[in-house]
């Protein structure tokens, strides 16, 4: 018999301004319609979160792709990671300066890789073997960053301590992409694909591509991706902590409104989670002000912005 599919994505959870909303529900909307559409004919759980995250790649309203976060030095270092819950296949990217698409590179190391994880010019160099693309790095920056890199560093001079990570909650701006999928066949698959934190120090690495940590999946407990402030989601390799929940027996709401609340408990972190489990149940928590968020299944689609 055929599973009924799901397709729960995130578009980061922060203190979304209003002029912002708009901007964040239709790229969901199209996400979600790139996904689902897949999954409707029969493509895999991998199949529709690779589509659904590569269409917030290339909308610049997120932080992932084009119009990602600079780094100090004012480029765009971008991380994404693909899990395959059938088999536990998996492929990670990070800091990957000449992609426009990190998800797809992902891609590659999930189906052509006996690896698991390639890092900067080496991920590079395995994409463009493997057929993508190299663009350059300029063409992943918009004016719309410089200025917010610009403002953020200027601050740092003016003496301000720099509050985007660890500051209040209405200050910290965590915008980063992710889908759960399951599909026809009842296996389910994740993904996360970020440009990271703002004005952070080359060569950084965040939750999100980390196996565990900002993204898993395996059929036999859930399929998680998370955003937010990546250090405090390492530490406790929340992913993987929400999704054992799952399997020890929690619901995936039960589980994401844990993880949400045992990362501030521990470590005073903040971010949105979104959990699928194989029966089609989902999760979805965040301690931010907002998050963004969409949900197709074949009863309908649900989206929208949730305020806290
Ligand atoms: N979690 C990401 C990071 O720390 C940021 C985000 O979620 O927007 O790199």
């Amino acid at each position: 018999m055929k599973t009924q599919p799901v397709l729960l994505i995130h578009g980061g959870a922060w203190a979304m301004p209003d002029e912002a909303i708009a901007a964040h529900e239709a790229g969901i909307a199209n996400a979600l319609a790139a996904g689902y559409a897949l999954l409707e004919r029969g493509a895999s759980a991998v199949d529709a979160v690779e589509a659904a995250v590569a269409v917030m790649e290339d909308d610049e309203t997120f932080d992932a792709g084009r119009g990602s976060f600079l780094t100090q030095d004012g480029r765009v270092q971008m991380d994404a990671l693909l899990m395959n819950g059938e088999n536990l296949r998996t492929g990670g990217v990070a800091c990957v300066e000449r992609l426009r698409n990190p998800i797809h590179a992902a891609r590659l190391v999930l189906d052509h890789s006996p690896h698991v994880y390639f890092v900067g010019t080496g991920a590079e160099r395995f994409a463009r073997q493997h057929g993508m693309a190299l663009c350059d790095n300029m063409d992943l920056v918009i004016p719309r960053e410089q200025e917010r890199l610009y403002k953020a560093q200027a601050a740092e001079l003016a003496g301000h301590s720099d509050t985007t990570f660890s500051g209040p909650l209405d200050s910290a701006s965590h915008d980063t992409v992710g889908a759960v999928a399951l599909d026809t066949h009842g296996n389910i698959a994740a993904g996360t694909s970020t440009g990271g934190t703002l004005n952070k120090a080359p060569g950084r690495v965040g939750d999100s591509s980390l196996i565990g940590c900002g993204c898993y999946a395996d059929n036999l407990s859930a399929a998680v991706s998370l955003t937010g402030w990546g250090e405090p989601i390492m530490k406790l390799v929340l992913g993987k902590w929400a999704v054992d929940r799952v399997a020890a027996g929690a619901s995936p709401q039960e589980s994401a409104q844990a993880a949400i609340d045992y990362l501030f408990a521990r470590l005073g972190g903040h971010g949105g989670i979104i959990l699928l489990s194989p029966d089609g149940r989902i999760g979805l928590a965040h301690n931010t002000p907002r998050m963004a968020w969409g949900l197709r299944t074949p009863a309908g689609l649900e989206s929208g912005v949730t305020r806290n």
